[in-house]
């Protein structure tokens, strides 16, 4: 099974979307395996965020990420990369498609919600950024027969 890092950034926190978007994932089949609030800094936002590092928002981008505290959370499941970046939706949530996450709830480019790994590469990197050994969970869901067939479990 794949895990991929999520963050549920200051507006979600702020307009109290939190349950409602992890909810969303829960539903889906999503194993929640790490979970916890941080308050993000210029440091790990320079890395978390280097490919934009030259953009003309990237400051203002760095100031809405530090606005209030966030969710980092880990989720698993198969094709998990994939399956939460189709569950959130194009980056802005004017052109997301209706149904998804950033389509239902967000009419920004900035202020979307959510941060999901796009690559099972980046999603290694991200989760070792915001998660130390042993902060990441290994159990069964009760449910997991129900969730997958055995071949794809
Ligand atoms: N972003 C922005 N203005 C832009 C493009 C991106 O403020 O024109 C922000 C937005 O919050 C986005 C984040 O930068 O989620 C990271 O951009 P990326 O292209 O990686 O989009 P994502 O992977 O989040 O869809
Ligand atoms: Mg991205």
């Amino acid at each position: 099974m794949q895990k991929t890092l999520i963050l549920l950034k200051p507006d979600c926190v702020q307009r109290s979307l939190v349950g409602e978007i992890m909810n969303r994932f829960e539903r889906k089949g999503l194993k929640i395996v790490a979970m916890k609030m941080i308050h993000l800094d210029d440091e790990v936002l320079k890395d978390h965020y280097a490919h934009l590092a030259d953009k003309p928002f990237f400051p203002g981008l760095a100031n809405f990420m530090k606005a209030s505290p966030v969710i980092a959370l880990a989720l698993e499941g198969h094709s998990a990369v994939e399956v939460v970046r189709t569950l959130v939706g194009a980056t802005s949530g004017r052109k997301a498609d209706v149904g998804s996450i950033r389509g239902d709830y967000s009419i920004s480019v900035s202020a979307n919600l959510i941060h999901a790994s796009d690559t099972p590469e980046n999603a290694e990197i991200e989760l070792k950024r915001f998660f130390k050994e042993g902060e990441i969970f290994n159990y069964q869901r009760v449910d997991v027969d129900f969730i997958y067939a055995d071949d794809e479990k």
